[in-house]
């Protein structure tokens, strides 16, 4: 097990077959729609990549990144956006594609943004759900995995800016805070 890692929580395996599994539902929901599929920078990108090649269709591939405003966050549910979409999607059909789904604040605020660019839909897809730790409201149309209210590194999770790159979810060891996204 690498260092810092208390417990594998999702095998690559896994991952890899419930990603093939939650592409072939969005393969089958998207026919014949206009799809965009939006990563949430950093944490998205590993997963992102995996769907994506997976969807058998046309589609888009946009990213989205975003930063707290520091302490009043939790509270506000504001969220900055630190870059911005590179495309058009009034009239798309919006995927927004995240790592993982905590208080659901940044998805909540991402989805608002969204939708007042006037898309045909805005749907969100998760690999990985937090739902003991749910603050708002938040229809996670594609979920991957419940997992427990742990702080989880790996598979694009980062723990300051380490374990992105592990092709798995773990557990860290020292549990706290500090994944920035
Ligand atoms: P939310 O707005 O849903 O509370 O926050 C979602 C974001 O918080 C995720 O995109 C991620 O950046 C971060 N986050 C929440 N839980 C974890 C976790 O267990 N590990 C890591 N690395 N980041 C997390």
């Amino acid at each position: 097990m690498d260092r810092g890692i208390a417990e594998p929580l999702l095998s690559r395996e896994e991952i890899s077959a419930r990603t093939a599994q939650m592409a072939e539902e969005i393969t089958r929901d998207y026919r014949d729609r206009d799809l965009v599929m939006v990563g949430v920078l950093k944490g998205a990108f590993v997963f992102l990549a995996d769907l994506a090649r997976e969807v058998d269709l046309p589609l888009e591939i946009d990213f989205v990144a975003v930063s707290s405003y520091g302490v009043d966050t939790e509270s506000s549910g504001v969220v900055k956006i630190v870059k911005d979409l590179d495309l058009e999607i009034t009239g798309k059909d919006v995927l927004l594609v995240e790592d993982i789904v905590d208080t659901g604040l940044t998805l909540k605020y991402l989805t608002a943004m969204l939708r007042d660019r006037g898309p045909a839909s805005v749907s969100i897809c998760a690999l990985l759900n937090k739902p003991d730790a749910r603050k708002v409201d938040l229809e996670v149309r594609y979920c991957g995995f419940d997992v427990p209210a742990k702080f989880v590194v790996g598979y694009g999770l980062d723990y300051a800016e380490r374990y992105r790159q592990l092709p798995y979810v773990g557990v860290l060891e020292d549990e706290g805070s500090g994944g920035t996204g």
